[in-house]
């Protein structure tokens, strides 16, 4: 029986981009808008892009004010908010403030709370993965605490290995050994890294892979057990294990691995009983080998290539599965997969605030100008910047995130080339130069490139 519960306000728990970009999902079908804003974002754009804001988190500081759970709950019981978007980073993978939400008949959009609980922990989520039949890159199945352990496993599986925290995220809290003499250091250094960046100082070891492709694929499922896939995204073009570029679909896997993939991404959601949208993210060795490294439970930073090529507006589709709508309904409407098939390329660029040259120390001050780039093919989402507004140290980095679209990849690539070129920012200096050498670079345009791309080319920097 299906179970319909329509929203008439929703809440997000986030600031900035993503705020925005839910605010306006949740505004074309008719829904009120709620922000919360810290009082150190008393001047951010997300405030003014909501129907109705509130301060949170008085006297806190800036990140505190977003994950203050009970004073989140408080304005959404206040001012009768049915429902609560995180968005990403903050609250978007606390199983806790899931579990908040659901007690309070306040509807959290996204998976459940012991999605988000499995998903969260990097063992509980490889030891889902094997028993969903699902490749995993060899690794120790429990976390590590002795070098006993540690030297046990790179001594079967040889050097390099890579130290991981089980709780990790954004790149952080990863140590690659090459030899036994870093081992201890690494250890220990990843674990007091893991302790205070996620409060958790549990580590895993994984065999470090030389060389390869950062593929994933975006997954939508219902309430129902109905699960389909958006197809992949290619997030190889990566610093310190962050994501710089983003392309959709894939440019240089042959299709057969490809679908092997997706279905890889659908196999393993099916078997949790996933809800709502997630990414499933594989490591694909220059031999054509593809391992599972961990499942997103959220909306991620490049869904927006996801939906130039597929049309399926991912954030209205998480409002409506969260309403309780199957994928096949007219609201969503995914009646099979066969329907969805990506048509043409694109392209995503995160520019920062960050100076390129100060190896990308992030910049802070007053945009003295702000003119953006646009044009047939190119989406903006922005959160930021505006001539006038401050960049202030508080926050991540992230100014506008330039999507482009095109019909062939090499288009996609000259327009996001263009339009980058377009952009006008003074006050504060930007990667924007750097991305343009990306987009001119020979390797990036024959879609040949793995995770080692931006290390190995000091050209780009120039
Ligand atoms: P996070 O959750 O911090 O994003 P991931 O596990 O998703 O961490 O890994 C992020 C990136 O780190 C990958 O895209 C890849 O570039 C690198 N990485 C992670 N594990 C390995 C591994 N075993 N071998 C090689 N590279 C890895």
């Amino acid at each position: 029986m299906k179970r319909i519960r329509k929203f008439n306000k929703v809440l997000v728990a986030n600031r900035s981009e993503i705020a925005i970009r839910i605010f306006r999902a949740c505004t074309e079908l008719g829904i009120r808008t709620v922000a919360v804003y810290a009082e150190q974002d008393h001047i951010s754009l997300h405030r003014f892009k909501a129907d109705e804001a509130y301060m949170i988190g008085e006297g806190k500081g800036p990140i505190e004010a977003y994950l203050d759970i009970e004073a989140i709950i408080e304005v959404a019981k206040r001012h009768d908010v049915d429902a609560i978007h995180p968005g990403y980073g903050f609250l978007a993978e606390n199983a806790e403030f899931a579990l908040r939400c659901e007690q309070e008949n306040i509807v959290f959009i996204g998976p459940k709370a012991s999605h988000i609980q499995t998903f969260g922990d990097k063992v509980d989520a490889r030891a889902m993965a094997i028993s969903a039949g699902i490749p995993i890159i060899p690794g120790t199945p429990k976390p590590v605490e002795t070098l006993q352990e540690a030297m046990l496993f790179a001594n079967e599986h040889g050097y390099p290995i890579i130290v991981k925290a089980s709780a990790g995220g954004g790149g952080r809290g990863m140590r690659i050994v090459r030899s036994q003499d870093e081992l201890q250091e690494a250890l220990t250094r990843a674990r007091s890294e893991a302790a205070s960046a996620f409060g958790n100082p549990q580590v895993y070891i994984e065999k470090y892979l030389e060389n390869p492709k950062h593929i994933e694929v975006q997954i939508l499922a219902d309430q129902y057990g109905h699960v389909a896939h958006l197809f992949e995204r290619d997030c190889s073009i990566q610093r310190r294990h962050q994501k710089v570029v983003e392309v959709a679909p894939s440019v240089s896997l042959p299709s057969d691995l490809r679908n092997q993939i997706n279905q890889a991404a659908l196999q393993l959601m099916s078997a949790a009983g996933y809800i709502n949208a997630g990414t499933v993210e594989f490591l694909v060795t220059p031999d054509h080998q593809f391992y599972f490294i961990e499942v997103n439970p959220r909306i991620q930073v490049e869904h927006t290539i996801t939906e130039l090529i597929t049309g399926v507006d991912i954030v209205q589709s998480q409002l409506r599965i969260a309403e309780g709508y199957a994928l096949a309904d007219p609201e969503i409407g995914i009646q099979d997969q066969a329907q969805i098939s990506p048509r043409g390329y694109a392209i995503q660029c995160r520019v920062t605030t960050e100076d390129p040259e100060r190896d990308f120390a992030p910049e802070t001050g007053r945009l003295l100008a702000y003119r953006s780039s646009g044009g047939f093919g190119i989406r903006l989402d922005g959160g930021t910047g505006f001539t006038g507004a401050v960049i202030t140290p508080h926050y991540d980095s992230l100014l506008v995130k330039v999507s482009a679209w095109a019909m062939s990849y090499e288009q996609a690539a000259n327009k996001m080339n263009r339009t980058l070129q377009e952009f006008r920012i003074r006050g504060v200096k930007t990667n924007i130069p750097f991305l343009e050498n990306v987009m001119q670079h020979p390797d990036f345009l024959s879609g040949e490139y793995d995770t080692s791309f931006i290390d190995t080319k000091p050209e780009l920097f120039e």
